[in-house]
């Protein structure tokens, strides 16, 4: 697209209404949208053509639309975080990455649904209904940033923003069948992301295509002096060795397959499928070893504890008086508390209440050095097991997630089972390290889309990229064509 804009074979307010049609005729199915902002995004569109006539050096990506996940912030459009409390609340500010998409002159479609304040594999915690899977619509598209994942699969958008907290990027795409990457963590300015778990948090791209992600990568990333965990690192090399890592050349690669994370509970399809892409990967010159993380067993408890904690003092501000919804107590005085307690009562869903009861309780005194205190100690063993497994190999792989999209509804009253989901992505966000998730072909028992992750140790992004390019071109000389062109057509109906 950005090459068809160049080449003036089409504009980008062409583009964009082509964009804004697509999500019209099929976005009432699949509810991927929150907020579509047809005007502004059409206006953005229009801008970026006069530039473009009147001769001016425009980024690489300049007229080629996105959508962003709704829980980054944007003047003059809604940000809800997919839940009831922030209704109707608009930021006064843009966040860091919106500010560089707008400057390099991309349109921005919409705000893409969410799990409630991204908690969530399903996307059906949100307050405003779940996003379907594109492949399927009785099935759900992954989350928390399933909206992101489900346009981006059903070319309701291009490229669209994610953050991943415990997988929220890399989950999505498996089960959609798209790219998503979770960049270092500092890599990608956090300043307007609404914050889950600040440790844990960051924002990276969602595409078709492992280019894709690297032009959106380069153009996010680095410094940012309002998030003070931003890295000072400058996000280079990633398009080159995208570019390059296309040639299918894997010699002298060495490939770390993670023992616990591809055995038992993971589905036999999956399985299959990975197995396949190691093969395919020894073919093109890597050298397969199998590595050992043997803390990782812990990394779902000890997520689940550091996580909640996080969350539960970074929502503490929705406290009914600074955002959105405010919920007046029924009889009685309407002090600061009641108030607070009733706007809290009202405006979060159950997911959200069962974790700020998690996290408060883990931090109480009296628990907190066996609960928190004791999640922060297995998080150092788990970068020892990275630190000790990127010793022995460049890279590591595993599945992104141990099945195919699961039905709407099968998870929904079990919560662990829901968790269960994040047992392959949640190791990298405890490190810090980059990770990516890209469509590894479907699985046979239900012709669902299945993920192969890679991992790589922090601030090298750049073999994801590398090493990525090279399995998606394995793949695509394997399949003949992007497993994206294998997508059933979305029944178009009134939105
Ligand atoms: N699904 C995970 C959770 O519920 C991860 C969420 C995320 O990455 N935002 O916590």
């Amino acid at each position: 697209m950005a090459r068809g804009l160049a080449d003036s074979d089409f504009s980008s307010a062409e583009l964009t209404r082509a964009h804004l049609d697509r999500i019209a005729a099929v976005d009432g199915q699949l509810n991927a949208f929150l907020h579509v902002n047809a005007e502004e995004a059409l206006t953005a569109a229009q801008s970026v053509d006069e530039r473009r006539a009147a001769g001016e050096e425009l980024a690489e990506l300049a007229g080629v639309p996105i959508a962003v996940k709704d829980i980054i912030v944007t003047v003059g459009q809604p940000t809800t975080a997919g839940s009831k409390i922030l209704e109707g609340w608009m930021s006064p500010y843009d966040a860091t990455v919106v500010t560089r998409l707008r400057a390099a002159g991309m349109p921005i479609l919409g705000k893409t649904n969410l799990d409630e304040f991204a908690m969530g594999s399903s996307t059906e915690h949100s307050a405003y209904g779940p996003t379907r899977n594109p492949w399927n619509t009785d099935r759900i598209p992954g989350g928390s940033g399933g909206g992101s994942a489900a346009a981006v699969a059903a070319f309701e958008a291009p490229l669209a923003l994610g953050t991943d907290t415990g997988g929220s990027i890399r989950q999505p795409g498996a089960v959609t069948g798209t790219v998503g990457v979770k960049p270092t963590y500092g890599g990608v300015s956090r300043y307007g992301a609404i914050a889950m778990a600040s440790s844990l948090d960051q924002i990276g791209p969602v595409t078709r295509t492992v280019l894709d992600s690297a032009l959106l990568h380069e153009l996010i990333g680095g410094h940012d002096p309002r998030d003070s965990t931003s890295l000072t690192d400058e996000p280079t090399g990633l398009v080159d060795a995208a570019r390059d890592g296309a040639k299918g050349d894997l010699s002298g690669v060495r490939i770390g397959v993670i023992k616990e994370l591809s055995g038992e509970g993971y589905q036999a399809g999956v399985r299959a499928r990975f197995e396949e892409s190691l093969e395919l990967m020894r073919q093109a010159g890597a050298e397969i070893i199998e590595v050992s993380c043997p803390s990782f067993s812990y990394a779902l408890g000890a997520y689940y504890l550091i996580m909640p904690s996080e969350a539960s003092s970074n929502l503490a501000k929705f406290d009914g008086v600074r955002f959105g919804l405010r919920t007046l107590p029924e009889g009685g005085p309407e002090t600061i508390e009641r108030v607070m307690g009733a706007t809290r009562a009202a405006g979060f869903g159950e997911e959200v209440k069962r974790r700020i009861i998690l996290g408060t309780y883990a931090l109480s005194a009296g628990y907190y050095d066996a609960y928190y205190g004791s999640a922060q100690k297995v998080r150092t063993l788990i970068q020892r097991d990275f630190d000790a497994a990127f010793e022995q190999v460049d890279i590591l792989v595993s599945p992104t997630a141990p099945t195919t999209a699961f039905a709407l509804g099968e998870k929904l009253d079990d919560p662990l089972a829901m968790y269960l989901n994040d047992i392959a992505t949640i190791p990298a966000n405890l490190a810090g390290i980059p990770g990516m998730s890209l469509p590894n072909g479907l699985a046979e028992e239900d012709d669902m889309p299945s993920g192969l992750q890679l991992l790589a140790p922090a601030r090298q992004d750049v073999r994801l990229y590398r090493i990525g390019a090279a399995l998606e071109a394995l793949h695509e000389g394997q399949w003949g064509a992007p497993l994206l062109s294998r997508l059933p057509e979305q029944a178009e109906g009134e939105n």
